[in-house]
């Protein structure tokens, strides 16, 4: 297994620490309030920086989903969660969000250590996973259905908005935290109750905040985090005890949820892989658009669904911007949680690093120019850990695998273009569809090519943000369904129609008056 292994070994809570090495952290299920893990199986979480271990997490056997999904079944079927007001679970949703600012330090370093990403992001990603609990909280009291009284004077409808029922949020390991709250929060303002399953790779602080969601005074059973790998995931997906499954990940195993969320005819939502466009258009501010770029290619080491991992660039401009760009990256630093000053980390294991090397080896057989980077970064500061460094890769053409495939990494390929009907034709020639940038002065362009690009998400001078009340989604092989903003809380509900009859005038029914 990448980066993790398991073992049998014991199910205690307790860090346990070998005298003078770090303490490992020990973790186990969160179930109807309790922790507990059956079946003894756990996995090793071993850091991405220096091979340490870091945690164990509990295996998740069908045994332990079957439990979980029981809890978050009676806690909705017959809990107060979903039957309480809208403005009583947004003040727990508001505690909760409290909770999270409050413990910011811990929980970043749960994310920084097992991700293998500086602290600077990571406190980013905790500040971001309070503010979606803050939206969503705020949200909470405004869920309403409609009322209508147009359906002639013999019936008025109710519309009732009502929370869609029991929901698996499956996640992945790049933003373990932020990922999490931007479904969990709106599942919780809409009355449903959760089953989390986490990473394996990352399961630290879905469990903290479970923790701190029942100190915010969210029910027992309400949520519930089972940990595990794609078998405790898979089994999460196939019970037919679930309403709605709510899935981040590959492509590949989002088609994999799809086909075994079947039994009940489950509603999925899936925010899958992504492999954005940065189009720079000679008008553009390119000492801005050099900046901008390269915090999308690299951010969080590239390890983003919405990573601008293309660079789509106007002939006439070209060679600037990319001599500006090489020169620009040269500047940036590689680090541990630890180091203040980095700008992204370690890969999240080495399989992975070994996969992005080998994209790279590929682009360059199919005839890419690496501009830098193109390597492991080894010696004294980063020996042993899975650090790539930035690379660039010019002349990639749209047809081969590192222009089409997600790398997942620090790798930038670029690619020319003379006009906005070429660019637009590239940023469109891949599969996914998550998100693109345009950078631009030309307000004309920023409305054509917006209208023209296939992703759920356009950027105009500016790469890979998020606000929480802005919907985040995909087209294509990037999945649909939307998170955040008004429509990432009602991907939670489900509308019912109440058709009452208010007239008693004879013939409603359109029968005939009968014999006699
Ligand atoms: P992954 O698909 O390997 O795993 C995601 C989650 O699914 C993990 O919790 C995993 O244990 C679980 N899982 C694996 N097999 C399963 C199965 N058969 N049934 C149910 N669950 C299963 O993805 P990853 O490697 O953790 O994350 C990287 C991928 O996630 C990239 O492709 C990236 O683009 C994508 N991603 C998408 C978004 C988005 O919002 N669209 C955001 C972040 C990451």
């Amino acid at each position: 297994m990448k980066g993790a292994s398991m073992s049998k070994a014991t199910t205690t809570q307790s860090a346990q620490a070998a005298p003078g090495a770090a303490e490992i952290r020990r973790h186990r299920h969160l179930i109807a309030g309790q922790s507990r893990a059956e079946g003894g199986e756990t996995i090793e979480r071993r850091s991405p920086v220096d091979g340490r271990v870091l945690a164990e997490f509990a295996l998740g056997t069908a045994a332990d989903v079957r439990r979980a999904v029981a809890a978050a079944r009676s806690a909705f079927d017959g809990g107060e969660w979903p039957r309480i007001g809208g403005m009583d679970r947004g003040a727990v949703l508001y505690r909760l969000a409290g909770l999270i600012r409050g413990n910011r330090e811990e929980l970043a370093r749960l994310d920084a250590e097992e991700v293998g990403k500086p602290m600077r992001v990571a406190r980013g990603d905790i500040d971001g996973a309070a503010g979606h609990t803050e939206f969503a909280a705020g949200l909470a009291g405004t869920v309403h259905g409609d009322i209508h009284t147009n359906l002639g004077d013999d019936f008025t409808g109710l519309i009732m908005r009502e929370p869609v029922g029991v929901v698996a949020v499956i996640v992945p390991w790049n933003f373990p935290a932020l990922i999490l709250m931007q479904k969990l929060a709106f599942a919780l303002a809409a009355g449903c109750t959760a089953i989390v399953k986490p990473s394996e790779f990352t399961s630290g602080s879905a469990l903290r905040i479970a923790e701190l969601a029942a100190d915010a005074g969210l029910p027992a059973g309400s949520l519930n985090v089972v940990t595990g790998d794609g078998r405790t995931g898979q089994a999460l997906v196939e019970s037919d005890h679930v309403d709605l499954v709510s899935f981040t990940g590959s492509t590949a195993t989002g088609r994999r949820v799809l086909a075994a969320s079947e039994g009940n005819l489950k509603r999925v939502s899936l925010e899958l892989g992504g492999k954005a466009a940065q189009i720079v258009f000679a008008d553009a501010d390119l000492e801005d658009a050099v900046e901008g770029v390269l915090f999308g290619a690299v951010f969080n080491q590239g390890e983003c669904c919405v990573a601008g991992a293309r660079l789509l660039v106007q002939d006439e401009v070209a060679d600037e911007f990319l001599s500006r760009l090489v020169a620009r990256a040269e500047k940036l630093r590689l680090g541990g949680p630890d180091n203040e000053d980095a700008d992204l980390g370690a890969l999240i294991h080495p399989e992975h690093l070994e996969k992005a090397l080998g994209h790279i080896a590929r682009a360059r057989e199919q005839g890419a120019r690496v501009l830098i980077g193109g390597e492991r970064v080894e010696g004294e500061r980063h020996g042993g850990g899975c650090f790539l460094a930035p690379t660039v890769l010019d002349r990639v053409g749209a047809v081969t695998s590192a222009f089409q495939e997600e790398i997942f990494a620090p790798v930038l390929t670029v690619t020319r273009f003379s006009d906005a009907q070429e660019a637009v034709a590239l940023a469109n020639a891949v599969r996914y569809g998550l998100g693109n940038t345009i950078w631009t002065k030309d307000v004309d362009k920023v409305l054509d090519v917006s209208r023209a690009l296939k992703s759920g998400t356009v950027w105009v001078n500016c790469s890979i943000d998020g606000a929480p009340q802005l919907p985040f989604g995909g087209v294509k092989a990037s999945g649909y369904g939307r998170e955040m903003g008004r429509a990432g809380l009602e991907e939670f509900t489900e509308l019912k129609a109440v058709q009452i009859r208010t007239g008693r005038r004879a013939g409603t029914f359109g029968l005939s008056p009968g014999e006699g």
